[in-house]
């Protein structure tokens, strides 16, 4: 290789003023000291940074929204980020059903002006998380019910691979790459620039609502929730989160893809149980059911958080609600929690191995988080979240790749069940040298080191 290529873009050094802003991720846990950064303004830049890199020997990570939940998904010290959130034009064609989006846009900005154009697309629970990161993981949210994942909406991708090519990925070229991308996670198989999804009309009002409950009725509400979920009416996605003992708060909330008053008679097993301290049901604008759902919130957390999760496939027991309950006591951070969403429906209706998204069994997610301010504290709260998962693990299967968990050591089965070989091979053709390789990459096929992952 020569040493030619120039890095392009807007490029920061650690002696740059922008370096320490740069630096900084939604969980300060994740952040690291790369010796450059990207920040991209088109698919060449990216293109160089990756020749760049290779030429000077440089790990390489990729970065959209900065939202990563573990440590060396889209930082590493001594690496370069290539940063592709100055990336952020859209194109919208209402007539063939399809949105061009650039991958730098957040989940946020994108949805509510597709909204604002009467189309509606799946949307997660934090509007900063960036559509870079989201889309190729997964993607669950509240409509994933009605329109399925993220993931399953990728109709076409630009994405620069492993020697600074530009390949467009569609069902017609590179189809098996764009297999992959519809669940096989990011950071795997090259900087996607842009990604084309399929968009559909939006409903013009829907229905949302919150229910609260004292913390101590935990188990009744748990147990309720669970078995109503994943079977009620496929247009209402529904969550239910529960903060520590200490903090007090028990809710669930939802989205109805449909009327009020149909909403109001689908949610009364849950408001039935327990004693709700409040219950409230409204039908708004799609615009207003995101502000709902999604508001505008801080790029950048100030606690360090620590992250688990995985699938249900059948209802837990008491034991298992009796392991969240023990979290909950236990974890002392503001920000510690439990959370829930429903499955079913449309992101049920795809097989397991038509996409690399293979949990299409499940009830329901659930992920549950520790988090602190004082450094010192991390190893407790892992510690914590670790025991947990090792309290439910008999009750539980698999877990979300986009929300990753350091101490998984099989986690290509866990993340991506039997789809985990074919992703590999995928990663052989793709990226044989494994360039894009970090803490819980995608192995190529021939990387023999890899005996207990394959
Ligand atoms: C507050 C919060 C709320 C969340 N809510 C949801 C939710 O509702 N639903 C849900 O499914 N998930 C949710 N997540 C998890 C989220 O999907 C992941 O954290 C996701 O990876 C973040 O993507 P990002 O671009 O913001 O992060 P980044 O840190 O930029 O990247 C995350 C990963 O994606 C890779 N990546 C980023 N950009 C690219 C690119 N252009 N090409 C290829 N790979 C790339 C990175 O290398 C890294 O591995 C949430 C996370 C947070 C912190």
């Amino acid at each position: 290789m020569n040493h030619e290529t120039k890095l392009t873009g807007m490029v920061v050094y650690p002696n740059d003023p922008e370096y320490q802003q740069a630096r900084m991720n939604w969980n300060p846990f994740t952040n690291a000291f790369p010796i450059v950064f990207v920040f991209a303004q088109n698919t060449e830049d990216v293109s160089n940074a990756v020749k760049w890199a290779r030429e000077n020997n440089v790990p390489i990570r990729m970065r959209s929204g900065r939202h990563a939940l573990a440590r060396d998904f889209s930082q590493r010290d001594g690496g370069i980020v290539i940063d592709t959130s100055q990336m952020r034009n859209v194109m919208l064609n209402k007539v063939k059903g399809i949105a061009k989006v650039q991958a730098g846009i957040r989940v946020g900005p994108l949805v509510r002006m597709l909204a604002k154009e009467g189309v509606l697309a799946p949307f997660g629970d934090s509007s900063t998380v960036g559509i870079g990161g989201i889309s190729t993981g997964g993607g669950i949210t509240a409509i994933q019910r009605t329109a399925g994942l993220i993931s399953d909406n990728i109709l076409a991708a630009t994405i620069v691979d492993a020697y600074g090519d530009v390949l467009h990925v569609s069902e017609n070229e590179n189809s098996d790459l764009l297999w992959a991308l519809r669940g096989g996670g990011g950071g795997n198989f090259g900087i996607i620039t842009s990604y084309t999804f399929t968009i559909r009309p939006a409903p013009y009002r829907v229905g949302i609502y919150q229910i609260i409950w004292p913390w101590n009725q935990l188990e009744e509400v748990v147990d309720e929730w669970q078995r109503w979920s994943p079977s009620v009416d496929e247009r209402l996605g529904s969550i239910l989160e529960i903060y520590t003992k200490t903090n007090g708060t028990l809710s669930s909330q939802g989205i109805f893809l449909g009327p009020k008053d149909e909403l109001e008679k689908l949610i009364t097993p849950l408001t039935d149980v327990g004693s709700p301290i409040r219950v409230f049901i409204d039908e708004v604008t799609l615009s207003e059911a995101i502000e709902f759902w999604a508001p505008n919130e801080p790029l950048f957390d100030t606690q360090f958080t620590t992250w688990s999760s995985a699938w249900v496939e059948q209802i837990l027991p008491t034991d298992g609600i009796k392991a969240i309950r023990n979290f909950l006591e236990k974890a002392k951070g503001s920000e510690s929690n439990f959370f829930f969403l429903n499955s079913g429906g449309a992101m049920n209706r795809v097989a397991p191995q038509d996409t690399a998204f293979f949990w299409r069994k499940t009830k329901y997610y659930m992920e549950w988080d520790a988090s602190w301010t004082d450094e010192c504290e991390a190893q407790k709260n892992i510690n914590l979240v670790n025991r947990t998962r090792i309290q439910l693990q008999p009750y539980i299967t698999g877990s979300y790749v986009n929300v990753p968990d350091l101490n998984i050591k099989n986690y290509g089965q866990e993340y991506y069940g039997n789809n985990f070989a074919r992703l590999r091979r995928v990663k052989e053709k793709y990226d044989p040298d494994n360039v894009f390789n970090f803490v819980q990459s995608i192995p190529p096929a021939s990387d023999c080191d890899h005996g207990g992952n394959k």
